[in-house]
């Protein structure tokens, strides 16, 4: 006897599989059908081939005339912290000058995200961070990846961590945990002190509390060395945690060879990374993650250039980064950006939030695509054609969002 479908998505006028082998990128498939059961994808397909699996308790769902893609894979934020950073921001905007920044009074950089993301419980963490995390939600991010390192010393770092915990456990979105107590290092402690505390303390500690599935830290001229972020690195992995770096994001002082040896599953923001090094990075099957909307938002001197990761073979995705220095919940203005600014196609960009994110992840065999097995992680777009995606400047134009099998948004919602 055929399969029952649970929920059928029917008559997509384009429907992105995002298979990895695609060769158009995207895998488009005109009125394209989906049949979901049991939270997973049961088949792809033709009318013909899914409508035999609707029974009287299917729940069929028409996107005729729109397009159905994977749920986004937000693989880079900061989404857990407290406070604000817009005197920061128009500081940029204005280009004040760091006397007139000073005499203001203005603080910059993430050392003063820490005060207020160590002042906040729990739960005012977890509703502040929620209501972005809701808004990423309804424009069609599934899996997001979430970084501690705003606290840096151990208290707050797990309570970051928990607050992923919560996140998941109470909103329709799987999260994936990041310990980046290398992100910098409390002044009063200083860095020698502080990372050594780092590596003999907190990673081995948070390698067996369970709350993260990666390590991160950032290399960059006055951050960590790439040596550093070796031995950081090399830490969480014997903690059980799978290595990602930050690196090349102001200056480039080696932080891809580190990746590339370690064989992280990311190396992130990339905007002085040189060929070279791009190739090893790509030769050891790690995700590259330049992130547009901190270029955008910081009015970075060298936007990321696509051009040459694509040419040494480099697998890219994109994310927010959403961060007190990129206030940005939106994987479609991400898209816009990745192709206006930077020269992506529309299939480079929707790939690169989807499959991409997935493998930056090491998820890609479970979500990032339509095909048979996965989790039916689906979006439908108040578009007629993919590309608009990149070309209508909309509030939202994710207009459903099926999660794990369920319908979770439809109207900018979540039900
Ligand atoms: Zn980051």
């Amino acid at each position: 006897m055929e399969k029952r479908a649970d929920l059928v998505v029917a008559n997509a006028s384009e429907l992105l599989t995002c298979k990895e082998n695609s060769p158009d990128l995207v895998g488009v498939v005109r009125n394209g059908w989906i049949a979901v059961r049991e939270g997973k994808i049961e088949a792809v397909g033709t009318k013909e081939e899914i409508e035999p699996m609707i029974s009287g308790s299917t729940e069929v769902i028409d996107a005729a005339g729109r397009v159905v893609a994977p749920g986004f894979v937000d693989c880079h934020t900061h989404v857990v912290f407290g406070g604000t950073r817009v005197g920061e921001y128009f500081a940029k905007i204005e280009k004040l000058s760091p006397e007139e920044i000073e005499r203001r009074g203005i603080k910059t950089g993430i050392l003063t995200t820490l005060e207020p993301t160590r002042g906040h419980s729990l739960e005012d963490l977890y509703s502040e961070t929620a209501s972005r995390m809701m808004d990423m939600i309804i424009s069609g991010s599934t899996t997001i990846e979430s970084k501690s390192g705003y606290g840096l010393d151990r208290e707050t770092e797990i309570k970051q961590m928990e607050v992923n915990k919560l996140l998941e456990s109470r909103l329709p979105v799987n999260i994936a945990s990041t310990f980046l107590g290398g992100h910098g290092w409390p002044q009063d402690v200083g860095k020698e002190k502080y990372m050594d505390f780092l590596i003999k303390e907190m990673i081995p500690s948070v390698g067996e509390s369970g709350l993260a599935e990666f390590c991160d830290a950032w290399c960059d001229e006055g951050h960590y060395t790439a040596k550093e972020c070796e031995a950081i690195l090399e830490a969480g992995v014997n903690a059980g945690m799978k290595p990602k770096l930050h690196e090349g994001g102001y200056s480039y002082i080696g932080g891809a060879e580190v990746a590339a040896e370690l064989h992280a599953v990311s190396a992130d923001h990339l905007n002085y990374v040189p060929r070279r090094s791009l190739r090893k990075l790509a030769d050891a099957g790690t995700t590259g993650v330049p992130l547009p909307g901190i270029d955008f938002a910081v009015g970075h001197d060298r936007p990321f250039d696509p051009i040459p990761m694509v040419e040494e073979g480099l697998e890219i995705a994109i994310a927010t980064n959403c961060c007190p220095g990129c206030w940005c919940t939106s994987m479609p203005f991400i898209i816009i950006l990745a192709c206006r600014r930077h020269g992506m196609s529309a299939e480079r960009a929707i790939r690169a939030a989807t499959f991409a994110g997935a493998r930056a992840l090491g998820r890609q065999d479970r979500i990032g695509s339509i095909e048979p097995g996965k989790v039916a992680d689906i979006q439908i777009w108040n578009l007629g054609h993919y590309a608009d995606i990149a070309y209508h400047y909309m509030t939202n134009p994710v207009g459903v969002v099926i999660k794990g099998g369920k319908v979770t948004v439809r109207d900018s919602k979540i039900l």
